[in-house]
């Protein structure tokens, strides 16, 4: 996959990212849409609250970099969301405490459709080892496609810590501290799903961070 997108990038002269314009991997006017602030939201599970990180509003050209750098590995798409959850995740450690970071799982079919495990690529970016403790317990839709109820209904008990590893970590006391990490904050479903999980497999969650923020379609 890798190799295929670097060759693509020989072959066909450089374009914005953004806005295809030629001789340039993000312009400027793209490049201020993509501009590096920090929005603190927060989400909640069982009725505890957690703080949400992010760094990028969403956008035509946010959206065109995740998907250049989540469908097709682009190098230059994949630094500019590593740079932005680095950006969110400095603004966090100071603020709410440092933590392991846990990727957000993708669906099974897209992880083997891409050839990667796409979080746990960006975090590696990071130069940080990813804490890949949680899995899907059952399929579930794409949430991009699906409105605020449906996202939530989607994704009731998705998510889950296998047992064997809830073994090794639930010994530890105090719970081992852990930060949820993610491309895109929406409505939050799929975070407070992930936070739930944590939480029952023994888990001690301090919040998220997301390299981009939405605002949620209802
Ligand atoms: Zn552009």
């Amino acid at each position: 996959m890798r190799a295929l997108g670097s060759l693509s990038e020989l072959i066909f002269p450089v374009r914005c990212l953004g806005c295809s314009v030629l001789g340039i991997e993000i312009c400027s006017s793209c490049r201020t849409l993509w501009s590096r602030h920090i929005y603190r939201t927060e989400s909640s599970f069982d009725g505890r609250k957690f703080p949400i990180y992010s760094s990028v509003k969403y956008s035509a050209v946010a959206s065109k970099v995740i998907m250049k750098s989540k469908e097709d590995a682009l190098s230059i798409a994949d630094n500019l969301i590593i740079s932005s959850l680095d950006h969110a995740l400095t603004y966090f450690q100071k603020e709410i405490g440092s933590g392991f970071l846990v990727p957000i799982p993708s669906r099974m079919s897209a992880s083997r459709k891409r050839g990667r495990k796409y979080i746990n690529r960006m975090v590696e970016g990071l130069g940080i080892t990813p804490l890949d403790v949680l899995s899907h317990s059952r399929a579930v839709r794409d949430q991009s496609t699906l409105h605020a109820a449906d996202r939530i209904k989607n994704l009731d008990g998705a998510l889950f810590v296998n047992p064997q590893t809830q073994k090794i970590f639930s010994k530890s006391d105090p719970a081992i501290s852990v930060i949820i990490i993610d491309d895109l904050v929406t409505t939050g479903a799929t975070l407070s799903e992930a936070a739930r999980a944590l939480h029952a497999g023994g888990f001690h969650v301090l919040g998220s961070v997301t390299a981009c923020l939405a605002k949620p379609v209802r």
